[in-house]
């Protein structure tokens, strides 16, 4: 069994979800610190060779959901997990606060322009996920220009709509060829914290930190409650979470370099193959490059055979005159 295994919610099991028994901190000991840095960057590596595949391969895409409170590593996890990946491959994208144009459709407008095309990697750091935690921590449904059918109902019920609009959403991109991997880098409060401060004392790290995160913060319970139960409401056996324990970065990196690449395993992409008639056709293309003189000695042959070249001057009269 994968180590990450046991920090997979598939929702198929009688227990509900508990994020209270997810614990932020593994508490790996800080021997296997080198022991899993280096099995991160083999599996770096393997990421970059198998995407490499799928992009030649072009008939899966995926699609990796990053959510997380404040501090929790989503960056650095982008950073390092991707690094080394062609970046061809690769579409990150940024889900802020959405834009009147954005709030003016709906939900999931947003993120189908997102969608990268089969054989990419979009990769979400936070996503359509928001709609259904900030939205619900600040009741900013509420607010919403929409009609009473939608305003009007009872929170609780407008947020099972979107459950269930997310995990049909889901489905239809797996129908559609696509994996969603959907990662919550589970950070302790405690260990926010310490991170908040470094942000705060490091003047390089000043620009990470905004007094809006200490508010967010504030709302710590409420945001883990709304995380508890979007988990739960939408992990499915094609699109499960996984809860990431996220206070040891050296772990989180290399429990996610571990998923991801498995997933990439799984769907096994595998470089085209030609045809009987393109494998011709390519065998002859290098007939064609293989009987080509090479251009360095073309000035060369393009004299004739008594050293004089096309304008009848003699073989070397160019180096002469310009002695
Ligand atoms: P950083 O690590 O740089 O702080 P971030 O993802 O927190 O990264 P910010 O610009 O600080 O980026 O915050 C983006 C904000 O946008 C978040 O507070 C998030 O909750 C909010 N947001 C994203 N989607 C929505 C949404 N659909 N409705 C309301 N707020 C949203
Ligand atoms: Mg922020």
């Amino acid at each position: 069994m994968a180590e990450y295994e046991k920090y997979c919610y598939a929702g198929k099991g009688k227990d509900k979800f508990d994020l209270d028994r997810m614990k932020p901190d593994a508490g790996i000991p800080k021997e296997r610190k080198d022991e899993l840095a280096e099995a991160t960057k083999k599996n770096q590596a393997q990421i970059m060779a198998l995407q490499d595949r799928l992009y030649a391969d072009g008939r899966e895409g995926i699609v990796i959901v990053l959510q997380a409170m404040d501090a929790a590593g989503k960056d650095s996890t982008v950073k390092h997990v991707m690094s080394g990946v062609n970046p061809q491959g690769v579409d990150v994208y940024s889900f802020k606060q959405p834009s009147s144009e954005e709030l003016a459709h709906d939900f999931l407008w947003r993120v189908e322009k997102c969608i990268p095309p089969r054989g990419k990697i979009g990769l979400f750091n936070r996503s359509y996920y928001e709609d259904v935690l900030v939205v619900k921590v600040h009741e900013l449904n509420k607010n919403y220009k929409m009609p009473a059918r939608c305003t009007g109902m009872k929170s609780d019920d407008f947020f099972a709509q979107r459950y269930t609009d997310i995990r049909n959403y889901e489905e239809y991109l797996y129908h559609a060829g696509y994996r969603v991997v959907k990662i919550f880098l589970h950070v302790s409060k405690d260990e926010q914290k310490k991170r908040f401060l470094e942000r705060i004392d490091t003047p390089e790290k000043n620009w990470k930190f905004s007094s809006a995160d200490i508010k967010e913060r504030a709302l710590w319970d409420k945001y883990q409650k709304v995380y508890e139960e979007a988990i739960e409401a939408t992990a499915s056996e094609h699109a499960p979470w996984y809860v990431v324990p996220a206070d040891q970065k050296w772990y989180t990196r290399y429990l996610i370099s571990e998923i991801l690449c498995d997933v990439m395993k799984d769907i096994d992409p595998k470089y085209p193959e030609l045809s009987a008639d393109a494998a011709a056709d390519l065998a002859k293309c290098r007939e064609t490059l293989e009987a080509e003189k090479p251009e360095k000695n073309k000035d060369k042959n393009s004299k004739d055979k008594d050293g004089k070249d096309k304008n009848g001057k003699d073989k070397d009269s160019k180096d002469k005159d310009s002695d």
